[in-house]
């Protein structure tokens, strides 16, 4: 089968043919994929940017991970009732082995290998997971939007992170689907002015004003103040979510959360940040990191996708069919995209 490879430590991903999947044992399952987006991290495995150097061992890799597809065949020990039924697939697949594992606290394990990082992922027809990791997709949700669940999971661990009041004053540096996420659920956890900041970001600002919020800045050429400048003028922002990865905003971002804020970094950083520690602290601030969300929150990402599915269809820019996934690589890591999708099956 055709498959979307990591092969190397170094630049590059590759899409190749490969042997077919081995059948299902115990409680696993084989996965026929409909739709997977390419996330953040498929482009910075694909650059290979620094943070990624243990999925060396699992080379050659199939990456994808934010996946939606028909369970198509199961282990003998994996539950019947799953045959045949839209999942998506939360990536994250247990050890059962470590002491988190062992005493039940299964969202610290810490021998967890990611579906499509530590093992084979989902730019493929099929994919084969664990049972557990198959999450089924309520009625009324189609492929593509069952695939932004995994992304939308880290949105709103973000905004449970920021521990967001009624009536706050949000900011979201980068207005990339990650932004757009936090974003909406900034506005249902009740955020008061929501704005969003981009750089050189006219494609993606476009998106975020069809999402419905209309409060956006491009701070190309100027500070994040000056970009900012309309809105900071008598309060600065309750709550600033981070997410744009560049270490250069944490700073700047800091200056602009007011006292007793918090700033939730969302960005994966290719490099630390310069934080002045004792404006924070005579600001009493906080730099709260967030990153995979506990497993309850799939099943509330999936209610808040079914509420309302073609306003966030709108975060999705682009479609490819899988012997195109370069391209879909390529295109994620421009500015012009906003989720991009691999379409293996049909849209509903
Ligand atoms: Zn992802
Ligand atoms: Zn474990």
């Amino acid at each position: 089968m055709l498959a979307l490879q990591k092969t190397e430590p170094r630049q590059g991903v590759v899409l190749q043919e490969v042997a077919a999947l081995p059948e299902p044992a115990g409680r696993e399952v084989i996965v026929t994929v409909e739709a997977t987006g390419v996330c953040g991290t498929d482009v910075h495995i694909a650059h290979w940017t620094p943070g990624y150097e243990s999925m060396e061992r699992a080379m050659p890799v199939t990456i994808g991970h934010e996946t939606c597809g028909r369970v198509s065949r199961l282990g003998p020990e994996a539950p019947p009732d799953l045959m045949g039924r839209r999942v998506t697939i939360r990536p994250s697949v247990l050890c059962h082995a470590c002491p988190a594992c062992l005493r039940g606290d299964e969202d610290n394990c810490s021998g967890r290998r990611g579906v499509g990082i530590g093992r084979n992922g989902a730019f493929a027809p099929e994919v084969l997971v664990p049972a557990e990791n198959c999450v089924p997709v309520p009625d009324g949700l189609d492929a593509e939007l069952a695939a932004l669940t995994e992304p939308l999971t880290v949105c709103r661990e973000a905004v449970d992170t920021a521990q967001i009041r009624p009536g706050d004053r949000v900011l979201v540096l980068g207005p990339g689907s990650i932004g757009q996420g936090i974003a909406l659920f900034a506005e249902a956890a009740g955020a008061g002015d929501i704005v969003i900041c981009g750089r050189d970001d006219a494609a993606r600002l476009d998106r975020v004003r069809a999402l419905g919020f209309g409060q956006v800045a491009d701070s190309l050429g100027r500070s994040l103040a000056e970009a900012l400048a309309p809105w900071t003028g008598d309060r600065a922002f309750d709550v600033i979510l981070e997410a744009t990865g560049a270490p250069s905003v944490i700073p700047e971002a800091l200056a602009l959360l007011a006292r007793r804020g918090r700033l939730v970094v969302v960005g994966i950083h290719p490099a630390p940040a310069q934080v002045d520690l004792t404006a924070l602290v005579r600001n009493h601030q906080q730099i709260r990191g967030s990153y995979r969300a506990p497993v309850a929150t799939w099943a509330e990402v999936l209610a808040f996708l079914q509420a309302d599915p073609e306003r966030l269809r709108a975060m999705i820019s682009h479609r490819f069919p899988l012997y195109r996934a370069e391209d879909a690589v390529a295109m994620a890591g421009g500015k012009q995209a906003s989720k991009v999708m691999v379409i293996q099956g049909e849209r509903s």
